[in-house]
């Protein structure tokens, strides 16, 4: 795949876009879906269209507590004396036609009685006993809101491929639905590639490290909602990574791993899938995470990440979490970015495209970690978001700067 020497390696490194655009043409969506209770639904994609039945509200209702009035009763500028002839709270029928030359007590969400067609709002009365000096002129209309305001009856309200966020749940259950018609979770494989590794509660050795990528990346796909199958720790040898790696394959819709996709002898994860299967893309112009390996073994995508802990999270972030959305079924797979003003330099224009781990303040400024290496998982933890360098671009403090902030990256 190219040469390795400094001057034309970025050559052979594959722009971000076509990378994600590459998986995202090999990207299959489950198919499986499920039937869930509407509780039981949240973040989850939605596997039809959902059309609406019935208006919402069902009927002409009051958006006050005040007093329903026929307007052509209180056309003029003065205070009129009229009776209270019935009393409607939310929850009644609201069938009984309002009386000529009466008024109705009503309160917000009742509906509006025949022969009503204004409300005039409770500040703007004076009671006394069973009558009610009101402040007229009202137009038609006032403070009522109409019957199938929010959804006419037929209306498509969500589409299939829509994430089920809390207001599109109160959406659908406005609706009368009960239970909703979901995308299944991807089951997605993560194995952890390393000998040096070793799982939190063991006493370290020399030489040994503890794996944090095995919890990073199961919170990041548990995020985007999938449901995890760990694998643990594969040593680095080749019969190991291969048997792990087709076992997981087997089980999975998607495999991701960490680690071993470098050019070192001992990263056999890329050769494993060149040798099983198919690799399809292997190095990206992207700083930190440059050797993504993507491929696939019997139809199942594994997307092979760096073992650096912040390569992990950011090429999880920009080039997985795109395919994962896709195949989970959902229709909007942008990661969107805002701007925001550098509070640093940018004076060297880079080949590769840098992610830069960064805190945004109250003044929309934004603050970079001082330790920007690949390996130093602080700065992930410490920033609320990325600035992106992109290829050749400088910058300088008070420019503004691509930013993406970690809360449009972690679901
Ligand atoms: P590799 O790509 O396998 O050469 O790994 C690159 C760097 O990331 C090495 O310093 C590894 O020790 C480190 N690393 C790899 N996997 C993990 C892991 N699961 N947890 C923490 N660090 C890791
Ligand atoms: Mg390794």
């Amino acid at each position: 795949m190219g040469k390795d020497c400094c001057a034309c390696e970025h050559k052979t490194l594959l722009p971000i876009e076509e990378a994600i655009s590459q998986l995202n043409s090999a990207a299959k969506i489950i198919w499986r879906t499920q039937t869930l209770k509407l509780q039981e639904a949240h973040n989850r994609i939605l596997a039809t269209d959902l059309c609406s039945p019935l208006n919402v509200p069902p009927h002409d209702n009051s958006a006050m507590d005040g007093y329903a009035v026929n307007s052509k009763d209180l056309a003029s500028e003065n205070e009129i004396k009229r009776p209270v002839s019935q009393r409607i709270n939310a929850g009644a029928s609201g069938e009984t036609p309002l009386l000529p030359g009466t008024v109705a007590r009503i309160f917000t969400g009742a509906p509006i009685p025949p022969q009503a067609d204004a409300v005039i709002m409770q500040e703007r009365s004076r009671r006394e006993g069973d009558h009610v000096f009101l402040q007229g002129p009202v137009e038609r209309g006032r403070n009522i809101r109409k019957a199938g305001e929010d959804i006419a009856q037929n209306d498509i309200i969500l589409n299939k491929g829509q994430v089920l966020t809390p207001q599109r749940l109160g959406l659908a259950a406005s609706i009368g639905l009960e239970q909703i018609k979901v995308y299944a979770k991807p089951k997605v494989a993560i194995l952890c590639t390393g000998d040096e590794l070793i799982n939190p509660g063991t006493k370290l050795q020399p030489g040994q490290i503890y794996n944090s990528n095995r919890f990073t990346m199961r919170a990041l796909l548990e995020a985007l909602d999938c449901e995890v199958l760990d694998r643990g720790i594969v040593r680095d040898t080749h019969a190991e990574t291969k048997a792990a790696l087709v076992d997981a394959a087997d089980q999975a819709d998607l495999v991701v791993t960490s680690g071993g996709v470098s050019v070192g002898e001992e990263d056999h994860v890329r050769n494993v899938i060149e040798e099983l299967g198919q690799l399809d893309l292997w190095r990206l112009n992207i700083k930190p995470g440059k050797p993504l390996a993507f491929g696939s073994y019997h139809d199942t995508p594994v997307i092979g990440l760096p073992g650096n802990p912040v390569s992990v999270f950011i090429t999880f972030a920009i080039i997985a979490r795109p395919f994962i959305l896709k195949m989970k079924g959902a229709s909007d797979l942008r990661t969107l970015t805002a701007r925001a003003i550098a509070g640093f330099d940018w004076p060297k224009a880079q080949k590769r495209r840098e992610f830069l781990r960064v805190r945004l303040d109250e003044n929309s400024h934004l603050s970079s970690y001082p330790h920007q290496g690949s390996g130093v998982l602080r700065s992930v933890a410490w920033a609320d978001g990325l600035a992106i360098a992109r290829e050749n671009q400088t910058f300088a403090k008070g420019d503004l700067v691509e930013y993406l902030p970690f809360s449009g990256l972690l679901g």
